[in-house]
């Protein structure tokens, strides 16, 4: 694959127009016709109308009519690797279907993750995605580059990406949920993380990759992997991600264990500040709203997941009103069968709506700040990506709502949120087409879809012979 190639910004003008236009810009601005202008990989302009006239070495004009264009989705929350365990525990609770599956997932290797990563990431890209991101915890000990492998899949599909190192190191026998041989050990997790920071994580402006330090959760977790893992993610310049208050089965544990809920919890071993976000926050008080806002602690909202677990449903409209950064999340697709974001749009706006603000909990406007600015602040980016504005990076996405699923809404941006979900016609990461027509550009959706057969059905065989 031309990896390297596409790691460099392109040159020359792109121009779209004639579309209607979301900015997402602190003022919500939006174009019922506009235009944007894209520079190498930056966004030059973007405005109402046709692009100004006059402008040299343009290599391509794109005629948007019957289209949105909006900043491309930012996903905040996922395990690839669970792209080959779908479908499995359809009935459990969090912990049951925790318990029910680490067994088949302590026999992953690096050709399975990196199948996983594929059929993950071209899911999520082909539903508008530019910025991924991975939570990936399990080790099994020779196992290969798991990292590595998520990290190259990202590459080929040419997406920007987060991968968060994650770990376990708190077994059964230590009180944790995990079975023990699933775990990696205190010094092997912290060192491994350091390792994979000073491998991989590029902080320049404009960066296809970073890396985050994300032990997996208080109940897989030793008290000093959380610790240490803060210091060294500080130490290092990274974030921090992990799962929490996921579940009220979870909040019973810490307090259990810990003697307090997971906010204070958290709180107590430096887990709390603005490079800290934190996936589902279901289980939140006033007092933890608050503590999150205070330190400017983000959270991944994963509507879907937590409604396939039963887990509950997060107070975002509260989380929202607070100052709490708030993005969106795929979550593995162990619990998220479809694996696509730009359906979550639509079931944070539902789901929320279940809730005690019920029609006033969201608008389709804030559902796609969610998935676009919000998922930037989350990842720490804002002011690389998540909103069409000028000097920000080209990513981008032009969505066809002229087809039979969208055309007699009138309101795009209602039509994006609310109706089917809506077909691609053009997505730039960093000024290049990753998509076109609805089709991944840089991979092969069938080879894909086929290597991630083979793979599941391998790992399907190796745990089963392993029982
Ligand atoms: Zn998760």
């Amino acid at each position: 694959m031309a990896d390297t190639e596409h790691q460099q910004p392109p040159t020359g003008r792109v121009v779209i127009e004639k579309c209607a236009i979301a900015t997402v810009d602190p003022e919500d601005t939006e174009y019922a016709t506009g235009h944007l202008v894209i520079n190498g990989n930056r966004i030059e302009s973007v405005g109402p109308g046709d692009a100004p006239e006059g402008l040299g070495n343009v290599t391509r004009r794109i005629d948007g009519s019957g289209h949105l264009l909006t900043p491309g989705l930012i996903n905040t929350h996922h395990h690839f690797y669970q792209w080959i365990t779908r479908g499995l525990a359809t009935d459990s609770n969090l912990f049951d279907w925790l318990v029910a599956l680490y067994p088949t997932w302590a026999r992953i290797d690096e050709e399975m993750v990196h199948a996983a990563a594929r059929g993950s990431l071209g899911m999520m890209v082909r539903g508008g995605v530019t910025t991924a991101m991975d939570h990936h915890y399990v080790f099994p000990r020779g196992a290969g580059d798991l990292l590595g492998a998520e990290i190259r899949a990202a590459a080929e599909i040419g997406v920007r990406f987060t991968a968060a190192r994650g770990s376990m190191d708190r077994g059964v026998s230590d009180g944790g949920l995990p079975p023990d041989f699933a775990v990696e050990t205190l010094e092997g997790a912290l060192a491994e993380t350091e390792r994979a920071v000073d491998t991989h994580h590029d902080a320049s402006f404009g960066s296809m990759l970073h890396i985050a330090v994300a032990p997996c959760s208080p109940f897989s977790v030793s008290t000093e992997l959380m610790r240490q893992g803060a210091e060294l993610a500080r130490r290092k310049g990274v974030r921090l991600h992990t799962h929490g208050s996921e579940t009220a089965e979870e909040e019973k544990f810490c307090h259990e264990l810990f003697g307090m809920g997971p906010t204070d919890y958290f709180e107590s071993v430096g887990w709390l500040g603005e490079d800290v976000w934190m996936a589902h926050c279901v289980h939140m008080t006033d007092a933890d709203i608050a503590a999150f806002a205070r330190t400017r602690t983000g959270a991944a909202h994963c509507p879907s997941s937590n409604a396939r677990l039963g887990a509950g449903i997060a107070r975002v409209p509260d989380m929202l009103e607070a100052g709490v950064p708030v993005g969106l999340g795929v979550d593995g697709t162990a619990s998220n069968e479809s694996g696509e974001l730009h359906t979550e749009l639509r079931n944070a706006l539902l789901v929320n709506r279940l809730g005690p603000h019920k029609e006033s909990a969201l608008t389709v406007r804030k559902a796609l700040r969610l998935g676009t600015y919000g998922g930037a602040e989350v990842l720490g980016r804002a002011q690389e990506t998540g909103s069409l504005e000028a000097g920000k990076l080209a990513d981008v996405v032009l969505w066809k709502l002229d087809g039979i699923g969208h055309s007699s809404i009138a309101d795009p941006v209602a039509a994006l949120v609310l109706g089917a979900p809506a077909p691609v016609t053009l997505s730039l990461v960093n000024g290049r087409p990753v998509v076109e027509d609805g089709h991944l550009v840089r991979a092969d959706e069938e080879e894909i879809a086929r290597d991630a057969r083979d793979e599941a059905r391998r790992l399907a065989r190796i745990a089963a012979d392993a029982d």
